[in-house]
């Protein structure tokens, strides 16, 4: 199971954060997942699943409301939530969906996939980090991150830390360790992509 922390505010004003406006209601949240569907990156991304042999139904991705802060989870024979009491905006959710379609992704190729070995989660963390475009340097700036040197990498290791660390199995040592150790072939690796969109 991996889950992304809830969207961050950053250093910045905090006034971006969906917390301060309270987030969707189920039903809108699921018609943003719909038009999400409309996207090329998610139709890409399917479109490979299928190929992979795992078809993404329509009913594979749920809008839910979420208690802990997180913004959506992947959830292997289950699929993938939404939490739309922490979406804002279409961007998000477009960018939750794709982010645990690559999870997802990784899941139906690897049948060994272990989500309790730390090196694992991380791995599929730095890919799915690192391809979603969950570090452009735009969606930086408004969680008020604007160092821009070296930004996107710094980004992606920021993440993969914070959910890996949520992995009832890592420790934050073992996240560490396990992010540092798999990182150049996992960032390296963008498939189902030629290369990082
Ligand atoms: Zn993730």
């Amino acid at each position: 199971m991996a889950e992304e922390p809830a969207p961050e505010s950053g250093s910045g004003s905090g006034s971006f954060s969906s917390a301060v406006n309270g987030g969707k209601s189920i039903e809108e949240c699921q018609d943003m997942i719909r038009r999400s569907l409309r996207t090329p990156m998610v139709k890409f991304l399917r479109e490979h699943l299928e190929k992979a042999g795992c078809v993404v139904g329509e009913n594979f991705i749920k809008a839910v409301h979420c208690d802990k802060q997180i913004s959506g989870g992947y959830v292997r024979g289950e699929g993938i939530v939404v939490c739309s009491n922490h979406m804002s905006i279409q961007d998000e959710v477009n960018q939750v969906v794709i982010h645990e379609l690559i999870h997802a992704y990784d899941d139906c190729r690897a049948a060994n996939l272990d989500w309790a070995n730390c090196a694992h989660h991380a791995c599929s963390e730095i890919r799915a980090g690192h391809l979603s475009g969950d570090c452009h340097y735009k969606r930086e700036l408004l969680r008020g991150f604007t160092k821009i040197r070296g930004h996107e990498q710094d980004c992606v290791q920021r993440r993969v830390m914070k959910s890996v660390i949520a992995n009832p199995y890592c420790s934050e040592a073992a996240a560490k360790d396990a992010m540092e150790a798999v990182w150049d072939v996992c960032y390296n690796d963008t498939q189902p992509f030629d290369r990082a969109p």
